[in-house]
């Protein structure tokens, strides 16, 4: 299969998917990673200009970790913006070109703006993205994707129904958290936390509930043509 994540900050994924994208590279699986923001503002001292291309290089070490293919957006922090055409349609070419069999991204009721406007350019590109007519010169059109939500952070609202046995990947995915190395001082500084430790809690939690060591978890756009009787995640 195809499997298409499309978060928002450079290092969105691996709080919330790392582990499921590694178990779907595992059984075989070719793996997109797709940054809209490029995470400029994520640091009390180093300036945007300086901290946008350190994020993009972040992810692509995580990503390259991991085996995935990893692209941008390039967009701005504070700047994600669904009704934007230009954000709308870089993220079609994006998904023509990984022809998704299924897409994973924030839920729209995240907790910060910019995860929001992903989560709803990618219900709004991932439809476009279907009709041949839309801006053909984008790519070819691709089937309508079946959509999930990754938990919101902290976790909060967000009660999944789908989970994932992450018990294998958790080290790998900590390790790919690491890597970015400028947000483990952001988060602290900023939102006085220590990511790689609440990443494991909160995978521990996950894991609690669906009776594994760590998991994640996952809700569905549930619209029509985003149903299937297949089993997507691994
Ligand atoms: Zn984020």
């Amino acid at each position: 299969m195809n499997v298409l994540a499309i978060t928002c900050h450079p290092d969105d994924m691996e709080i919330h998917a790392a582990g499921t994208l590694l178990k779907c590279k595992k059984r075989g699986d070719n793996v997109t990673v797709c940054h809209v923001a490029n995470g400029n503002m994520g640091h009390v001292v180093i300036p945007p200009e300086e901290l946008g291309p350190m994020r993009i290089a972040e992810a692509k070490k995580s990503g390259d970790l991991a085996g995935f293919k990893t692209v941008t957006l390039n967009v701005g922090d504070l700047l994600v913006d669904s009704t934007d055409k230009k954000q709308h349609d870089d993220l079609v070419a994006v998904i023509r070109e990984a022809k998704p069999d299924f897409i994973i991204t924030h839920s729209p009721d995240d907790y910060m703006s910019d995860h929001v406007e992903v989560s709803k350019l990618v219900f709004k590109a991932s439809f476009s993205a279907s009709v041949p007519h839309y801006e053909p010169q984008l790519g070819e059109a691709v089937a309508v994707t079946p959509v999930f939500y990754m938990d919101n952070s902290d976790y909060i609202s967000c009660e999944p129904y789908e989970y994932v046995d992450i018990t294998d990947e958790i080290d790998m995915k900590l390790d790919m958290l690491a890597c970015h190395e400028s947000q483990l001082v952001w988060l602290r500084d900023h939102d006085g936390i220590d990511v790689l430790e609440t990443t494991r809690t909160y995978a521990r939690m996950r894991g609690a509930q669906c009776g594994v060591q760590y998991a994640e978890g996952y809700r569905r756009l549930f619209a029509s043509q985003r149903a299937t009787t297949k089993r997507l995640l691994p």
